[in-house]
């Protein structure tokens, strides 16, 4: 006759083997897991070797195709018929566009590499975006700029110096045009206790928020060249850097109405 102990400890026993089984079952899937990120991040480098070679490697060509066909354009431009000038003309400007592409790209790949993380004043950023060009812009095309008062945050100047850059640069470029658009871009932020928050809103063309999402995704883009020239890099590169600063960026907007950007920064712990 078995006792109750025994049959207790029995049971006991077969449960300590399920787990044994279920434990092995989770260690394996984990290694199985743990090489296939391994895989991954080594595909994943590949490929950002293999951009930053490329992109690195067409500067030189590419250089030389925009300027002489500069050359020829200044040179040679009288001996063309009205057909050759054009034919020309669409070579400089095509050259122009595939050099614009390539260091856009460059600059991508470039992301993460040799970073110096420090205090950052972000109303130094803002004056420097001012001073190169930006002021000009906006004081040539009437557009009310405000920004508030910006924290000093801990990140890599020169990759948040590019998300200001090119946040505001879009706010400034998806602008409406017509006479009575009123445009402005506002800059401003919140502060909570892990993160900061920034925004840029503008009164703009907007686009479709069924879109919010594949705006971040390299090349990109929802309006065509012909109206608005660009890479369709930029807000990769914003996504990127956010990212690396321990953030996230979104945006919300409506067609005709605007749109804004939104993104975080995380506090140093
Ligand atoms: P680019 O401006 O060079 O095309 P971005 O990556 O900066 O590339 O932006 C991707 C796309 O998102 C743009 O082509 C545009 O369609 C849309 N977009 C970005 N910012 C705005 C904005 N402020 N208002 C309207 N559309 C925008």
């Amino acid at each position: 006759m078995i006792d109750s102990s025994s049959k207790d400890q029995r049971k006991l026993e077969r449960a300590r083997q399920k787990i044994r089984i279920l434990e092995e079952m989770v260690e394996n899937r984990t290694r199985e897991l743990y090489l296939k990120n391994q895989k991954l991040e080594q595909k994943n480098e590949e490929l950002e070797r293999f951009a930053y070679v490329s992109s690195h490697d067409l500067q030189e060509p590419i250089r030389s195709i925009v300027g002489f066909s500069q050359l020829l354009h200044r040179k040679y431009r009288d001996q063309f018929d009205e057909e050759g000038e054009e034919f020309l003309e669409y070579i400089t400007e095509a050259s122009f566009r595939v050099k614009n592409l390539v260091n856009a790209l460059l600059d991508f790949t470039r992301l993460g590499k040799e970073r110096i993380v420090r205090q950052v004043d972000c109303n130094k950023i803002i004056q420097s975006i001012m001073e190169n060009g930006g002021r000009k812009v906006i004081d040539e095309n009437n557009i009310t700029f405000t920004c508030d008062q910006l924290p000093v945050v801990r990140g890599c100047e020169l990759e948040l110096g590019q998300l200001f850059q090119n946040v505001i640069q879009n706010a400034i470029k998806y602008r409406k045009t017509e006479e009575d658009a009123e445009p402005f871009v506002k800059v401003r932020h919140v502060e909570t206790e892990k993160e900061w928050m920034f925004s840029v809103e503008d009164n703009g063309i907007g686009f479709d928020e069924e879109f919010k999402d594949r705006i971040f995704i390299i090349f990109q883009r929802l309006h065509t060249r012909d109206k608005y020239q660009g890479t369709g890099i930029g807000l990769a590169m914003c996504k990127k850097i956010t990212e690396m600063h321990g953030g996230r960026i979104w945006a919300s907007s409506k067609p005709g109405e605007g749109s804004t950007f939104y993104f975080t920064l995380a506090k140093e712990d």
